[in-house]
């Protein structure tokens, strides 16, 4: 063994799949990158102004407890501050939760196609994934989900709308799915698209963690309030399984800058959801002019949508790409893309439209 051969790490994290981020377009295409399910508008000036107000005071660490913020988004979400945990995104957060709940021989159980993070924060910790596929409306099948709960199972993640499919869990079919899960089992309500949802059907996950101990809303600033660059997300959880999350939690991790700005966005938020608005209009009119197009698509309640193009996905990225745009690939599943502004959505459209004929 020469002195730089690499030392012993765990065994299990080889195997773990890297994040595989979206795809950059051409320089000067910003606003064609349509592959993270970023927010197009840019920061609005008051948030802008807070950051700048803190730029100034970057040798201090931050309030490592959140506490402007955490009261702010008490009152704004009517639940006791204590029930709060922030972290560098929602992701991050997640990731808290499996190593608080899961380890080795324990199972983290959640949907597929969802989220790529979760097999990777399963993996990290050395717990097994257990994946239920989604049904061919391309929602979450509860009733399978509650039937692959073992006793081994610590945790699951319901993302809702579902990335990449937009497809919501709706409120009856949740309420179903809590009664048949043991009340020791964390259920994980990944909203990262919220404010997205129209379907009034859809299950909001503040009404169930008020009333369920063990499920936890995962919600972020990411997306809707355009703050994907700052890292900041939370969960509203349990008071005893927050206090164990700050405590596994990253001293210091959310930054001053990222906190403020939060703040900020929390009290512009009438201007925010006015843009998100917008989005939801994007997304039913390219909905409808892919469906004019002669693709099949679910109805999506986030700010993407969702083509099952099965083994001509890649044959579709390309055609974005010639016209500049960055969609979304998942192997030879399907492709997801992001809504953006008015005229990089038409991109995609003019792609669609020549792809198809
Ligand atoms: N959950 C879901 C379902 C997501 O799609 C994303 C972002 N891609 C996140 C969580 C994480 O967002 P962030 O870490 O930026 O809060």
């Amino acid at each position: 063994m020469s002195r730089y051969d690499a030392p012993r790490l765990r065994a299990a994290l080889a195997a773990v799949p890297e994040y595989v981020p979206g795809r950059v377009p051409r320089q000067g295409c910003e606003n064609l990158k349509l592959s993270s399910n970023e927010n197009p508008y840019p920061p609005l000036p008051a948030v802008v102004a807070a950051v700048r107000r803190q730029a100034g005071r970057i040798n201090r660490y931050p309030d490592p407890a959140c506490t402007a913020l955490g009261e702010a988004l008490a009152d704004r979400l009517a639940v006791p501050a204590d029930r709060l945990v922030f972290g560098t995104g929602s992701v991050a957060v997640g990731r808290l939760l499996v190593r608080a709940a899961a380890g080795p021989g324990d199972e983290v159980l959640y949907a597929w196609r969802s989220f790529e993070a979760y097999p990777i924060m399963a993996d990290v910790c050395g717990a097994t994934s257990v994946r239920v596929p989604l049904r061919p409306d391309e929602t979450h099948d509860l009733d399978a989900m509650a039937d692959a709960v073992t006793d081994r199972t610590r945790i699951i993640f319901l993302c809702t709308p579902n990335n990449p499919t937009g497809t919501v869990v709706r409120r009856a079919e949740l309420a179903r799915f809590l009664d048949r899960v043991p009340a020791d089992v964390l259920v994980v309500l990944d909203e990262a698209y919220i404010e997205f949802v129209r379907d009034p059907e859809a299950a909001d996950g503040m009404e169930f963690q008020r009333t369920h101990g063990n499920v936890v809303v995962l919600r972020t600033f990411s997306k809707a309030y355009g703050l994907a660059g700052l890292r900041i997300g939370y969960a509203v959880a349990h008071p005893d399984v927050a206090a164990v999350l700050r405590k596994v939690g990253l001293p210091f991790g959310v930054s001053q800058l990222a906190q403020d700005a939060a703040t900020a966005s929390l009290a512009a938020e009438d201007e925010l959801l006015a843009r998100v608005e917008l989005l939801v209009k994007e997304r039913d009119r390219v909905t409808a002019a892919l469906r004019e197009l002669g693709f099949g698509l679910p109805d999506s309640d986030a700010n993407f949508v969702w083509l099952r193009l099965g083994d001509r996905t890649a044959e579709f990225t390309e055609a974005c790409a010639v016209l500049g745009a960055a969609v979304r690939p998942y192997g030879a599943d399907g492709v997801r893309i992001t809504v953006g502004e008015p005229s990089a959505n038409d991109t995609v459209l003019r792609a669609a439209a020549g792809w198809r004929h």
